[in-house]
């Protein structure tokens, strides 16, 4: 799906529901191609500020237009990576601070726990067969701007916390690592 194509839905979306989207073109710009990299990746479009685990059972709920972005938009203004906006933030009424993460603990827990499987899984099955090469690794992500710290492949686009671009983070150590 095109940039364009994502960005007509996202705005659909956000008209229908009497929102805006984030009028920082270069920042809107970042989430739109989180999401059109995740659709890419998974066929569906996980959110662009969180860890997915590529199970659709287990990313339901933060398929953008996450469960998390109505009450988030009424409580701070704006959902979690500051793609949908209210009216106040979107004319700059109201700054917009960061938004906590409303996702619960335990549903992060069971995607970051799926990922790692999954990876773990495949490695007996196709060594034996195939002998494909598999790279594939975790790092521990910290934004050098306020301290965010994420478990991803890359680092996030955009940091959901203080919204600093994906060059403020620098990577801590290496979690998972393995090649079959
Ligand atoms: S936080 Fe915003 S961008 Fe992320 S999935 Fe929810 S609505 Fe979409």
């Amino acid at each position: 799906m095109s940039i364009e194509k994502v960005k007509e839905r996202a705005e659909m979306d956000a008209k229908r529901n009497g929102y805006y989207l984030n009028p920082d073109p270069e920042f809107l710009n970042s989430l739109l191609e989180g999401l059109k990299q995740n659709e890419e990746r998974y066929n569906y479009p996980s959110c662009p500020c969180r860890l997915a685990s590529g199970k659709i059972e287990l990313d339901r709920d933060i398929i953008c237009p996450c469960d998390y972005r109505d009450p988030d938009v009424m409580e701070f203004g704006a959902c979690y990576c500051a793609l949908y906006v209210d009216e106040k933030v979107n004319s700059g009424t109201v700054k917009l601070d960061p938004v906590p993460e409303r996702r619960p603990l335990e549903k992060q827990a069971k995607a970051f726990s799926a990922k790692s499987d999954q990876e773990q899984k495949i490695k007996p099955e196709i060594a034996e067969e195939t002998k494909l090469k598999i790279d594939t690794k975790l790092d521990l992500w910290y934004c050098k701007q306020c301290g965010y710290v994420a478990f991803r492949e890359e680092a996030p686009l955009i940091c959901p916390i203080c919204k600093a671009k994906k060059e403020m983070f620098a990577k801590i150590k290496t979690q998972i690592n393995y090649s079959i």
